[in-house]
């Protein structure tokens, strides 16, 4: 099938622009990665479900890669999950493994050219004491999270006389690790593994293997399941969250942990340490709880949903207040405020009507459309807020952009008093663990800080007549997690991965822009997907393999 072809029923529609009507004024989340190991099973159209119930996390582009155990094929675009995939396309997507993702892109900018998985191929000399030979290798790797040592390691290729096809630094990691594979995936990871420094969640394939990664400590997060009977499974399944394994009726299993990998071949699976080095104790990014992560998945087996109750619960006893309704910012302040409302005893009321059809997939809006701002998105319900004392509860400001129009909304619906109450501590330092947070100077909260905790500047500047943040000890009283089991580098300062000051000014989402050859389609040289292949229709099943 000519690229042509599938361009034609499947272009890309939309790109998520930071400047959209409707953008989120929240930290924007990097990547959903998924894999699937079964024999027996379509796992293309596993992987595109499971890619829907992680579509949350990335909404630039969604690809997949499949084996079936001789070829690997990969087919990514921009758009959204039901955006770039058909029927079409995954009934061409044969195999018995697959790797699934979904990008908000952090190191590289936003085209095609970065879409995952990666998928590269090239010949390696394979054997062992001088008893080689050349061999295609295929290798394809999805990553989730941002390296911080990405110079080096860009350096680290030039020495090694590789050539990179993209901008981003998941390009970086697959390219090496395929550097040093000589047959045996397990060495080539444990040899170049423990160069990459950062927050890492991966999934290496390989035509015969699938391989679950977690950096040490551990910031992504990345869990196992399988499917069919737990003590003889049909497959295995991998994903950022445990959502993505309920869509597609796979029992969790456990977390990846810190420092480790798990492997998945016709062996069965098993797990090993890829570092040397300590492995750390586990430190989640903590806005996985606050916000990232969908409600309904379970984190180190906690409830997501019953967490952020929790918080907003807590947050009542910290801040509390005499009003007459409770209403949450749509959606993601809903179990907050649920848990506010809860434990002050106030009426829960939605106040916000969330138009969920705008937002990242409405791209480049006229300047008269962008002027309408927030309301695109949300409208307020006068007869429920008119002569209303209200508590607006959300589960945090980064940039605090939309939180002023939600206010002044508020306000023009006839609500009398506004609070505003956020149930997750100010964000105040940037992140370069994946995050697209790293430039400080746009995060709201680092203006007003002061030892008394004291935001009464920043509630008039977002017009609401009081503001209250939930404390770094009460959010962990909810998590039920100590502070060295969380990164919490955001709200504190205090990086789990140590980054120089002269690193920080370096790390940027474009430090590796440059101009790159393009074919003419628009795909990159080596980097082969479907369309690239004249055929791939041919490849063999794996009944075949
Ligand atoms: S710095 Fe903040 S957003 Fe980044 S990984 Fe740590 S907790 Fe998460």
């Amino acid at each position: 099938m000519s690229d042509q072809n599938l361009s034609k029923s499947q272009s890309p529609l939309f790109t998520h622009s930071d400047n959209s009507v409707g953008s989120s004024d929240k930290p924007e989340e990097s990547c959903g990665i998924f894999g699937v190991y079964a024999p027996q099973a379509d796992v293309a159209r596993l992987t595109y479900f499971g890619l829907f119930a992680l579509q949350h996390r990335g909404q630039e582009s969604a690809g997949i890669t499949v084996s079936n155990g001789a070829h690997m094929a990969c087919y990514s675009r921009m758009g959204l999950v039901n955006q770039v995939f058909n029927e079409q396309i995954l009934s061409i997507l044969k195999g018995y493994i697959a790797t699934g993702h979904v990008r908000y892109s952090t190191t590289g900018s936003s085209v095609q050219a970065n879409t995952q998985p990666v998928l590269v191929e090239g010949k390696r000399f394979i054997g062992e004491n001088g008893n080689t030979k050349p061999e295609t290798v295929s290798l394809a790797l999805a990553h989730n999270g941002n390296l911080v040592n990405t110079r080096e390691l860009q350096r680290a290729c030039e020495e090694l006389g590789i050539q990179l096809s993209t901008t981003s630094d998941s390009e970086i990691m697959t390219r090496l690790i395929h550097a040093a594979y000589t047959g045996d995936i397990q060495a080539a990871l444990e040899n170049t593994l423990p160069q990459f420094k950062g927050a890492f969640a991966v999934i290496v394939q390989t035509p015969r293997e699938l391989v679950a990664i977690r950096d040490n400590p551990g910031i992504r997060p990345l869990v196992v399941g399988c499917l069919g009977d737990e003590k003889s499974p049909d497959g295995w399944v991998v994903a950022s969250e445990t959502c993505a394994l309920d869509i597609v009726g796979a029992k969790y299993l456990f977390d990846v942990e810190p420092g480790t990998a798990v492997m998945i071949n016709g062996s069965g699976i098993r797990k090993f340490r890829w570092t040397k080095s300590n492995v750390e104790k586990e430190k989640v990014c903590a806005f996985e709880y606050i916000y990232f992560a969908r409600p309904d998945s379970l984190f180190r087996g906690k409830s997501i949903h019953a967490i952020r109750q929790r918080m907003g619960e807590i947050l009542a006893r910290e801040a509390p207040l005499d009003a007459d309704i409770i209403v949450p910012v749509p959606d993601s302040g809903t179990p907050h405020a649920i848990g506010y409302a809860r434990a002050s005893k106030i009426p829960f009321t939605e106040g916000l009507i969330k138009n969920r059809y705008v937002g990242r997939t409405f791209i480049d809006p006229q300047e008269r459309l962008r002027a309408l701002g927030v309301r695109m998105k949300l409208n307020p319900l006068e007869k429920v807020l008119n002569g209303q004392r209200v508590v607006l509860v959300d589960d945090s400001i980064v940039r605090g952009t939309t939180s002023r129009q939600i206010v002044q909304l508020l306000r023009d619906a006839g609500a009398v008093e506004v609070h505003m109450r956020i149930a997750s501590p100010p964000v105040v330092f940037p992140c370069f663990y994946g995050i697209d947070t790293a430039d400080q100077e746009q995060l709201i909260a680092s203006h007003y800080t002061n030892p008394e905790n004291d935001y009464s500047e920043l509630a008039e500047y977002l017009g609401a007549d009081s503001l209250a943040y939930l404390s770094i000890e009460g959010m962990l009283e909810a998590f039920g997690h100590t502070a060295d089991e969380m990164c919490l580098a955001c709200l504190n300062g205090d990086y789990p991965i140590p980054i120089s000051a002269q690193t920080r000014l370096g790390l940027h989402k474009f430090m590796l822009e440059r101009k790159i050859p393009q074919q003419k389609n628009g795909d990159i040289d080596a980097v082969r997907s479907v369309s690239d292949d004249p055929d791939p229709g041919d490849l063999p099943g794996p009944s075949d393999v």
